[in-house]
């Protein structure tokens, strides 16, 4: 019942990619709460595992992850030095000047990283900027250089081989320190990818585009109330549904308050003893949603949203979304059990 994360499933997927990039070291991206299935048990671990690199975003992250984790992890933090923020045992990536400058006065000797822009234009140093710095950052002995690749998803787009070659360009004669360009895509386009640490996320808790990864969370809701409904009966906010037949109806206990995505009205189904697919029917209320179990003989305790027959792209696929969103959308209100 509620939100089962498999955590072993989450390991032998760092480990078969880690398998992917065997010169390279792996880390782990442990952002938006390791994307929703909680850095505090995901986190330890992937420790256990043999990770020993970690990402977050923000440096509050970092701070709540840090007791988690020995003393020898390193806690990276993508957003960088940001203005008033405690960095104590965390490494910022420091994406400008501005941030280099900051950090090097407030944290003079301590462990830093460098994120370079290789053409997505999102965050890091372009290559101006970084040739303005260079030479004092490189002096300063950065943890590695890192940039991020924007179509890794998509193996022939034009873009990764641009950015490949940009990041080769800032990063020519940077000599003995460890470099990084890869997330789970870069990590499936090969060798020139990899450097020295590579930095999957979305592989790891079994979303695409790293197809052979095992599923990593199953999401049973609980049957609150069924019903009979006859034909011309509506379901729902709305009346969004109408019953061209008399059918059955169960009402399950989550909705879009929960991270059920609203776009999933009248579209998906769940799945009941693994396989036996419910359509969901109305719209998806705030606490709960409509199904119609007319197929089943007897009333189920619980039905299944995501599980091996209905994954987390699958779902985003319904929803118009991607499978990163499908899982950082799950909130802290299901009952969360970890095996
Ligand atoms: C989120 C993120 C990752 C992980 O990406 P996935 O596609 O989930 O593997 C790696 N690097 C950076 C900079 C990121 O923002």
């Amino acid at each position: 019942m509620g939100l089962r994360i498999d955590i072993a499933a989450v390991t032998a997927n760092w480990r078969a990619l880690a398998a992917r990039a065997p010169g390279a070291r792996c880390a782990a991206v442990v952002k938006a709460d390791a994307y929703g299935l909680g850095a505090a048990r995901v986190a330890p671990a992937l420790y256990a595992a043999g990770a020993r690199d970690f990402f977050v975003a923000l440096a509050a992250e970092g701070r709540a992850l840090r007791p988690h984790l020995p003393e020898d992890a390193r806690i990276n933090v993508l957003s960088g030095h940001m203005p008033g923020e405690d960095l104590t045992g965390l490494v910022p990536v420091l994406n400008s000047p501005e941030q280099f400058f900051r950090d090097r006065a407030l944290r003079p000797g301590k462990p830093f990283a460098i994120q370079l822009d290789s053409g997505m234009n999102r965050l890091g140093m372009e290559a101006p900027e970084w040739a303005a710095i260079r030479a004092e950052a490189l002096a300063a002995g950065p943890d590695f250089i890192m940039s991020h690749l924007a179509c890794a998803d998509e193996p022939e787009h034009p873009a990764n081989p641009a950015q490949l070659a940009a990041f080769r360009d800032m990063t020519q004669g940077c000599e003995g320190v460890p470099l990084s360009l890869a997330a789970t895509g870069g990590i499936l386009l090969g060798p020139d990818y990899h450097f020295d640490l590579v930095r999957p996320g979305i592989g790891l808790y079994g979303g695409l585009p790293f197809a052979e990864a095992r599923p990593t969370v199953r999401l049973s809701l609980r049957v609150i109330q069924t019903r009979s409904v006859a034909q011309g009966e509506m379901v729902g906010y709305g009346a969004s549904y109408i019953a061209d037949r008399p059918c059955r109806i169960a009402t399950v206990d989550a909705g879009y308050a929960d991270g059920v995505l609203r776009s999933l009205s009248g579209k998906g189904a769940m799945l009941y003893a693994g396989d036996i697919g419910c359509p969901i029917v109305g719209r998806v209320s705030m606490d709960l949603i409509t199904v119609d179990v007319t197929a089943l003989e007897n009333v189920p305790e619980t039905l299944d949203l995501i599980c091996a027959h209905q994954p987390i792209d699958r779902l985003a696929d319904l929803a118009g979304t991607i499978g990163y969103e499908i899982l950082t959308a799950l909130r802290q209100r299901y009952a969360r059990s970890w095996s």
